[in-house]
């Protein structure tokens, strides 16, 4: 059955329920107490992005006022993403700081080269595989904290 419900943010929208008629009435009268619209609901989800992202010191992004709401949205979801890419690889917050400090003063190769002073046959091998994918980790995820372009974010999405 098609329903026009008022909903408390006081917009109306036209929406669709099944089941049984005692259910709908309550669903009804939920979203008349407490519900908000669709288009109120995008905009709530939009200010906590934008609060969320100003709280981890991202940078403001460039782009229309549509491709900024979206990379907002985008930027969370790939620096979550490559912070879990980082955790697969079992480097602690502490190790990353750690590489990210001395990436940061010695560059990647000079990084590569004193690892593999440290250790011997596979061990080396090893260490080496390991520090190449968390420095490749570690960038990733500080290039997304660190570009301005929406459109870049909205190019570099992942499809899902
Ligand atoms: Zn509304």
């Amino acid at each position: 059955m098609k329903y026009t419900v008022r909903f408390s943010c006081g917009h109306v929208e036209a929406k669709v329920l099944f089941g049984k008629g005692a259910d709908r009435d309550r669903t009804i009268q939920h979203w008349q107490d407490h519900g908000v619209c669709t288009d109120c609901y995008r905009q709530a989800q939009v200010s906590q992005e934008q609060k969320r992202s100003s709280e981890m010191g991202l940078p403001t992004l460039t782009g229309s006022e549509k491709q900024v709401t979206w990379a907002t949205k985008l930027r969370l979801e790939m620096i979550s993403e490559r912070q879990q890419d980082i955790l697969a690889l079992g480097i602690r917050a502490s190790n990353e700081k750690g590489i990210r400090a001395r990436l940061a003063e010695i560059g990647k190769d000079a990084l590569l080269t004193e690892v593999a002073a440290k250790f011997e046959g596979d061990k080396r091998d090893h260490a080496v595989d390991f520090y190449c994918k968390a420095i490749v980790a570690i960038t990733k995820l500080d290039e997304a904290k660190t570009q301005p372009s929406a459109k870049w974010f909205i190019e570099n999405r992942q499809e899902r």
